[in-house]
């Protein structure tokens, strides 16, 4: 459930600090350190699991939990009309450093229109 050595399940746990904006039960949003939009934020599930890669249908629930978490911190932070975007990577070609599922919610710069 927890990784003593995770670094997403150190900051769920209190053990490492972060700017969290939401937190419930199952979920945590927090800004993440090195920002790549005027807007970035990590959203985890509390439960540690590598990634998309081993999302299974138990709990698949969990990335709608995030989707509507992201879309009500987007508004909050004004991104709404003017548009954001939330993704996760999976695996070394996608970028992935954290072996802790978690999504990107990034926003108020352009984003162009292509994924990457
Ligand atoms: P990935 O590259 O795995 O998709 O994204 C991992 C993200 O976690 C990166 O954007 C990185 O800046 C962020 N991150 C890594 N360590 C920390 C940390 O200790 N605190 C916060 N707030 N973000 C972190
Ligand atoms: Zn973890």
């Amino acid at each position: 459930m927890s990784d003593p050595n995770c670094v997403f399940c150190r900051i769920a746990s209190g053990q490492i600090p972060a700017t969290i904006l939401f937190q419930d039960e199952n979920l945590l949003a927090f800004r993440d350190i090195a920002p790549q939009a005027p807007t970035h934020i990590v959203l985890i599930p509390r439960a540690h699991f590598s990634g998309l890669n081993d999302l299974t249908p138990e709990r698949a629930g969990l990335v709608g939990e995030i989707a509507l978490v992201a879309k009500d911190l987007a508004a909050g932070e004004g991104l709404a009309a003017s548009g954001w975007r939330l993704v996760s990577n999976a695996g070394p070609d996608a970028g992935q450093t954290v072996f802790h599922l978690h999504f990107h919610l990034l926003g108020g710069r352009p984003m162009g229109g292509r994924m990457a």
